[in-house]
């Protein structure tokens, strides 16, 4: 099956170049994209808008691959995790998180995360590989099937994209670009731009990339840290792209046309970056780039060497802040099947763990 051309591959753009490389017209390129992003159709047989004979030649050099479902996890407060199979010792974790009037799912860039940031799960768990275009658009085809069959009352379960799941999307730039264009494509999933997250944490050149192709896109960095001393050591690219650079790249966006605000997302660790004094720090260097402060309590996992900062602290750092940036603490959801942030491990070693949470769950 991995030898042949995986449609889920193409933007809508990328199909109708492909389409003239096989003599196809361009108008074949939205028909194919309805039938798969819309339709969710697996079988070529019933495309009845394409000709016997073409429906006959995908059949034969084409497929429609996506990463299965291995395990599903329900949550008490309906959080939704999903394992998917890469291969035999790998897995990534997939998140549906619903709200009263929205439902967001965090998806997975990479099998795991080569940036090694010191309080992340899926960093300590090391890096296997990027995921193809088609396994990340494939995690939304697929959790918009799942979810259909679990709740067919719900209307649109799905209205925004987070990528936070495993990985650092901004490492796997084209993939990630291309799985992008098709949130957003009105003959695809057609998200609105500002619903759909890049959240990275610091990849200085693809970010400017990033704003020059998708302006619109909504920004989410991973800052963590006020200064380059700490961060260099919670975040270790910052090593690379330390925080003058990062920070001049946020006041460009900024200062691009929509005005849109970038998040700053802040884990908060217990007595290593939750001082008032930091919150200070924090508030002089968003000077030039202000936005949205997204205050995340850190969740632990196995062997970590943090602990979450006291609950008056989060709030005193919360109050300091307040004044001049929107800043929000970010409740934990699917806490009890370890869907939280940072908590996506995927691997599929410690079964029993994972065989416990299935069984209180199915
Ligand atoms: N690689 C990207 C996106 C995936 S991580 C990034 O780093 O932005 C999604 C968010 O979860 C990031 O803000 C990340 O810093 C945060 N995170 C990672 N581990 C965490 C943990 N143990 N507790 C709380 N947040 C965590
Ligand atoms: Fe990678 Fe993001 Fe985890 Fe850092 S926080 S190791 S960049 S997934």
């Amino acid at each position: 099956m991995q030898h042949k051309i995986n449609l889920l591959d193409f933007s809508e753009q990328g199909l109708r170049e492909w389409l003239a490389q096989i003599d196809q017209p361009a108008f074949r390129a939205p028909q194919l994209i309805h039938w798969l992003h819309q339709q969710f159709e697996d079988n070529f047989d019933k495309m009845l808008n394409l000709p016997k004979a073409f429906r006959g030649w995908l059949t034969e050099n084409t497929c429609i691959h996506q990463l299965p479902i291995q395990h599903e996890h329900i949550s008490q407060d309906g959080t939704i995790k999903w394992l998917l199979t890469v291969d035999e010792t790998n897995a990534v974790e997939m998140v549906y998180i619903p709200e009263l009037t929205r439902g967001t799912l965090c998806v997975s860039s990479q099998v795991g995360c080569a940036l090694d940031c010191s309080f992340c799960s899926t960093g300590k768990q090391g890096f296997n590989r990027n995921l193809s275009c088609g396994e990340i658009i494939g995690q939304l085809r697929l959790a918009n099937i799942r979810l259909k069959q679990l709740y067919p009352n719900r209307i649109k379960p799905i209205t925004n994209v987070v990528m936070m799941g495993m990985g650092e999307p901004l490492t796997n730039e084209k993939p990630v670009t291309t799985a992008l264009k098709l949130m957003i494509d009105d003959n695809a999933y057609g998200l609105a731009y500002r619903r759909v997250t890049v959240s990275t944490s610091g990849v200085v050149p693809a970010m400017l990339r990033l704003k020059e192709n998708m302006p619109q896109i909504a920004l989410a960095v991973s800052l963590h840290a006020p200064n380059n001393a700490l961060r260099n050591e919670l975040v270790p690219i910052n090593l690379k792209y330390p925080l003058e650079k990062l920070m001049a790249v946020c006041a460009e966006y900024y200062a691009g046309q929509t005005k849109r605000q970038i998040t700053y997302e802040y884990v908060m660790l217990k007595g290593v970056n939750d001082t008032i004094e930091h919150a200070k720090e924090l508030a002089k260097l968003l000077k030039k780039a202000p936005g949205k402060i997204n205050l995340i309590p850190f969740n632990p996992f196995k062997n970590s060497q943090y602990q979450t900062s006291d609950r008056h602290q989060i709030l005193a750092f919360q109050q300091y802040l307040r004044d001049e940036y929107v800043t929000t603490i970010r409740t934990t959801r699917g806490d009890d099947i370890s869907a939280a942030c940072g908590q996506l491990v995927g691997d599929v070693n410690d079964r029993t763990r994972r065989i416990k949470i299935f069984q209180d769950y199915k």
